[in-house]
């Protein structure tokens, strides 16, 4: 009812209104009835009753609003024209509008011994209009009032009832005063005065509730501001928070790097970024599962966080990287260099003890890469960058290792990324051939060849596989690239059906964990095939054991997918990798290549040799065949052929060669395989 600013304004000027006159109204009674003087008592009724008729368009137009009267508005106009023209003929009779005549009547005894003097007249013909008009406002506001009781506004229609009963009772009264019925003061006042107080406490109360509902918004408002804040603290957690260890993790190092390259310090200060690798935690997270990984980098969270280094910010990095950022290496007089590297030290410390948990016992190690940086910096040395390429060569260095940053490093990237570019470039200008390297069986005779990839670089000559298939695959250039060799070998086993039929080897390719994992690697190699027509199992895919690391379940319905088209699968280099038997089984695999540094050492480590005798036994019990690598004099071929392995590859029975010299090697060999090969040894 209050809802529109615009009307409360207006009630409280009606109200203002109202109890002006009753105010003024109270000073005139107390005059009247003391007046000494007919003609004074005349003028006072006037007013008096001007003040009344004035009263009650304002009363109107407070009932109006307060109980919520639409189009009220010409109403009160009509009700103030006929105030105003009652006013007017108020003040041209000469005893008001209420008499024809005055005359002074009886004295009023008052409590206190006083005497009001008490007028009355003939009763005009006005004073009925004006009671008419009284009437019916007060009559329509009992109305109103009813139907805000019905709407169920029932405290405030309770007194605003009470409030227009009296004031209409004292109206009548007034009337009976003027007729002449009885002889009394006017009680108008005190009903009008009632009805202010009445109203008074109405608004009061209604203030009052309107009071506690805007507390309670208020506090509805305060509680939404908290929420919101802890809202926003909760998205900033998960913004800048590693929700696994608890730690600030990448974003967060960032912003606070960020923020301490560009700070304004006095001379200039060095600061490192430590970044610790852990090694071969995808294996634990693989083979252990996910659960023990996790709680693996918790603990390993815990123990860097024991480390008391000044001002240092600890940071998850990556899934198993932390860097430990020290913005200032100040604390100790020592070249920053040293002081970093004993950092690194301490961090790589941390994995010495085992760590146990679950009544399990782990041993782990990590890898660190390093970089100092001095700021503010001009330079666009980039810290993290510069960890992170320290951190990569740590890691070919081997398990526990740690590395500064060197200048080098960036060259050496920057050279990657032109090898990169080069690559691309030379894959269509036959740059690429597939070479392919001899297997031969106990006896000499030739059971298949392995495709080996060369780029004979415009400059720089021919580049190693172990050197630009890694850029292949980081850049994805992998996958035409690998694309590109099976269709070499499918295109050459057609070539040698005809111009060397005796030989029916198999062509062993090799294949990169990425190629893989890639998606519609299954259906390219059945394209390959198709095109080609070439029998599926001529071809063998040499996969190595980390492409089982990631996704176990993956890997293996992948290479299902691919057996179930007729070609072989055999695990290169093993031994090297992780080896775990619980999951050779699953595998559907028909052959093992043992890795050339175990072959190196058959026949003069005694340890070696026990190695690869399990691993043949092994294999021979899971039904697969054995191929040794890396064969390169006769004392090795001779120990291999005391296990008994089904073929044998390396320098000793042939180099890798290019498809012409491989079709006339093939052609010498293949007629007189056992002959041959035997005279070569
Ligand atoms: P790998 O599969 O282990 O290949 C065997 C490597 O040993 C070849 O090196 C081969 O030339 C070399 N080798 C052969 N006989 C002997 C020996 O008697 N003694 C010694 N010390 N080494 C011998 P290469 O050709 O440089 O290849 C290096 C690696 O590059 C390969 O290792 C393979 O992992 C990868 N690679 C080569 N070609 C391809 C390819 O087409 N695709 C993919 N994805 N990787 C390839
Ligand atoms: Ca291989
Ligand atoms: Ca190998």
């Amino acid at each position: 009812m209050f809802a529109r600013t615009g009307h409360r304004r207006t009630l409280h000027l009606y109200f203002a209104a109202m109890g002006l006159a009753i105010t003024l109204l109270f000073l005139v009674d107390s005059r009247y009835y003391a007046a000494a003087t007919i003609d004074e008592a005349a003028r006072l009724l006037q007013w008096r009753v001007a003040l009344v008729l004035l009263f009650y368009p304002a009363l109107f137009g407070f009932l109006a609003i307060y109980t919520g009267q639409r189009r009220y508005r010409l109403p009160l106009l009509l009700l103030a024209g006929s105030v105003a023209c009652l006013i007017a003929v108020n003040f041209a009779m000469p005893y008001s509008l209420r008499f024809d005549s005055l005359q002074p009547v009886v004295q009023q005894p008052m409590p206190g011994g006083a005497h009001l003097q008490l007028y009355s007249g003939d009763i005009s013909g006005w004073n009925i209009a004006s009671r008419l008009i009284t009437f019916s406002v007060l009559l329509w506001g009992l109305a109103r009032t009813y139907r805000l009781f019905l709407d169920g506004l029932r405290r405030r229609a309770l007194l605003l009832g009470a409030a227009l009963a009296t004031l209409l009772l004292s109206s009548a009264v007034s009337f009976l005063i003027d007729l002449g019925v009885f002889n009394f003061i006017y009680l108008g006042g005190f009903a009008y005065f009632g009805l202010i107080l009445f109203v008074s406490f109405s608004i009061g109360l209604d203030l009052h509730g309107m009071n506690r509902a805007l507390t309670a918004t208020s506090e509805k408002l305060q509680h939404q501001i908290e929420v919101h804040e802890k809202t926003e603290e909760y998205i900033r957690q998960l913004a800048f928070y590693d929700s696994l260890t608890g730690l600030p993790n990448r974003a967060k190092l960032e912003e606070v790097l960020e923020a301490l390259l560009v700070r304004q310090v006095d001379g200039f200060k060095e600061g490192a970024l430590v970044m610790i690798g852990l090694d071969d935690f995808k294996t634990i997270n693989n083979v252990l599962g996910h659960d023990v990984g996790d709680t693996v980098l918790k603990l390993v969270a815990e123990r860097l966080g024991t480390l008391k280094v000044p001002g240092a910010l600890l940071t998850r990095f990556s899934g198993d990287e932390f860097v430990l950022l020290v913005p200032d290496l100040g604390f100790e007089a020592r070249p920053a260099d040293m002081t970093a590297c004993d950092l690194a030290r301490r961090c790589l410390d941390v994995f010495s003890r085992p760590f146990e948990f679950d009544s399990r016992i782990l041993e782990l190690e990590a890898c660190a890469g390093i970089s100092v940086f001095p700021y503010p910096s001009a330079t666009d040395n980039k810290p993290v960058q510069c960890a992170e390429l320290a951190l990569n060569r740590a890691k070919s260095q081997g398990r526990g290792s740690m590395q500064l940053y060197e200048s080098g490093m960036q060259a050496e990237l920057a050279d990657r990324l032109q090898l990169e570019r080069d690559m691309r470039s030379g894959m269509g200008k036959d740059e690429f051939q597939v070479y392919y390297q001899p297997q031969v069986d106990l006896f000499g005779k030739v059971v298949g060849a392995e495709a080996l990839l060369r780029w004979n670089h415009p400059e720089r000559g021919f580049i190693s596989p172990a050197v630009f298939i890694s850029i292949a695959e980081k850049s994805g250039l992998i996958r035409p690239l690998g694309d590109w060799v099976l269709q070499q070998v499918c295109e050459q086993i057609n070539v040698w059906a005809v111009k060397a039929p005796a030989f029916q080897g198999h062509l062993a390719v090799n294949v990169s964990n990425w190629q893989l994992t890639q998606p519609g690697f299954e259906e390219r190699i059945e394209q390959i095939l198709t095109d080609s027509g070439v029998d599926p199992s001529r071809l063998t895919l040499e996969i190595t054991e980390s492409a089982f690391i990631n996704d176990l379940d993956d890997a293996i319905a992948r290479m299902n997918t691919i057996r179930a088209l007729g070609l072989r699968f055999s695990i290169d280099d093993f031994g090297t990798g992780f080896a775990s038997l619980s999951y050779l089984r699953r595998l559907p695999v028909q052959e093992l290549k043992i890795d050339q540094v175990f072959v190196k050492n058959l026949g003069t480590d005694q340890a070696d040799t026990h190695l690869v005798e399990t691993i043949v036994s092994i294999a021979h019990h899971m039904g697969m065949q054995v191929v040794a690598e890396g064969v390169e004099n006769e004392g090795q071929r001779s120990a291999l052929r005391e296990l008994n392995i089904w073929a044998l590859q390396g320098y000793h029975i042939a180099s890798p060669m290019d498809r012409d010299r491989f079709l006339t090697w093939i052609n010498q060999h293949c007629k007189q395989p056992l002959a041959s090969a035997q005279a070569k040894g």
